[in-house]
């Protein structure tokens, strides 16, 4: 886009700073040849200008705004599911989560992850106990749930890795025979749906994040999932402070309420999660059939009965099959402007917080560990070109056979 026909800006007493910062982004842009793992989702500018001119006007910026009530209502009925509490981001609604159910000793949760979901468990003072992930789907293995089982457990916090059901009935089994909690983290698993059902209803809360990277974005933002309205009350309560009215604090809250510009951007946004959704598919069908035959790289199938959100698309590399390390990989593509990541590597139970705890021993975790040393998650975003996904298989392709 030229920056002379960008009239939104001109005029503006800033005109000449914005018209520099547009020119150092031109000069990103006209490079297509670099392709990142992910580029945000947005709806026309026009579009959310609207609504800013309405929040302009009312002056509600915050504290359960028209549009945050309207977002709570349009997400319920999207997803499916009954009660929706907004935040403002994923990480402080998984700690809200945590005390509305007043989970506290030993919470068993998965090392394959991103870093948010155990800082969670530490910042409510909870000991983090690492159970080894299932080789078919890298969620947590239900089979090694029982033997972390100790008088100090209060809960299970698995993680839809990649927006892959985790196994939610043998979990809620667990979960029932022994009188456990279960949260899930659902960051990935925005629209996932197992049956009909969505994903988020299995457990006692689901929690979704809306950052940046995430397929349904408000720039920050987040969410509390349940089944159950007083719940949904008290997380509301929590999320403000602890208020549950003028005078009377029930709890020592939290702020974590998302704001109107986030919840005015979510509205929007929810209007064009299909069709993306849908491009997100076709890429990944490309990618499937471009590297499926390529000895030593595999993927993540689509699970039987599951309706897919395309997230991520992570391939894993045996480096003797394939002729070179999975990081050998990630620095041949990132010679060529491909800027891939390796979700999730290092495991959460590597980082030095975290690391001490007996559970973080990696032989207890040996498909965590194998796992993290061989992914890497291609770039994957609706806007991502047909051009440029095959650009990516060529170039593994080539790197393969060089070897
Ligand atoms: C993104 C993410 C979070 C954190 O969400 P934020 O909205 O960034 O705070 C937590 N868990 C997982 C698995 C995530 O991917």
């Amino acid at each position: 886009m030229p920056k002379s026909e960008n009239h939104l800006y001109s005029g503006s007493q800033n005109a000449a700073e914005f018209a520099r910062l547009l020119s150092l982004l031109d000069q990103d842009g006209a490079d297509n040849r670099q392709i990142l793992v992910t580029r945000p989702d947005l709806p026309p500018l026009s579009e959310f200008v609207e609504y800013l001119e309405v929040i302009w006007h009312r002056r509600w910026l915050t504290n359960n705004g028209l549009f945050h009530q309207q977002l709570e209502q349009a997400l319920a009925e999207f997803l499916g599911v009954k009660q929706v509490s907004l935040f403002s981001n994923g990480t402080l609604a998984l700690m809200v989560a945590l005390q509305v159910l007043r989970i506290g000793g030993e919470v068993i949760t998965t090392p394959y992850s991103f870093v948010a979901t155990t800082h969670a468990l530490s910042w409510n003072g909870i000991k983090p106990v690492f159970c080894d992930v299932d080789p078919a789907t890298l969620n947590l293995d239900p089979s090694k749930i029982e033997a972390l089982i100790t008088p100090q457990t209060s809960a299970i916090m698995p993680v839809h890795v990649y927006g892959n059901p985790c196994a939610v009935d043998k979990i809620g089994r667990i979960a029932d025979t022994y009188g456990l909690k279960v949260i899930y983290d659902a960051a990935h698993a925005f629209g996932v749906k197992t049956g009909q059902n969505s994903v988020l209803n299995y457990g006692d809360l689901s929690v979704l994040s809306f950052h940046a990277t995430k397929v349904f974005t408000t720039m920050e933002g987040g969410a509390i999932v349940t089944n159950d309205e007083k719940l949904k009350n008290r997380i509301d309560f929590l999320k403000n402070f602890g208020f549950a009215d003028e005078v009377t604090v029930m709890a020592p809250g939290i702020n974590g309420k998302m704001n109107e510009m986030q919840a005015a951007l979510g509205l929007i946004q929810l209007k064009y999660v299909e069709e993306r959704r849908r491009r997100r598919e076709n890429i990944a069908t490309l990618y499937r059939e471009r590297l499926a035959g390529i000895s030593g790289l595999s993927f993540l199938p689509d699970f039987p009965g599951v309706e897919h959100n395309y997230a991520y698309f992570p391939i894993f590399i045996d480096d003797s099959r394939f002729g070179c390390s999975r990081d050998e990989l990630y620095t041949f593509l990132k010679a060529d402007e491909i800027f891939v990541r390796r979700y999730f590597y290092p495991l959460i139970s590597h980082f030095p917080m975290y690391r001490g705890l007996p559970s973080a021993a990696p032989e207890n975790l040996p498909v965590a560990e194998a796992a993290a040393g061989r992914v890497i998650c291609l770039p994957m975003y609706a806007e991502l070109t047909q051009n440029q996904a095959e650009r990516i298989c060529r170039r593994i392709d080539e790197i393969r056979n060089k070897k």
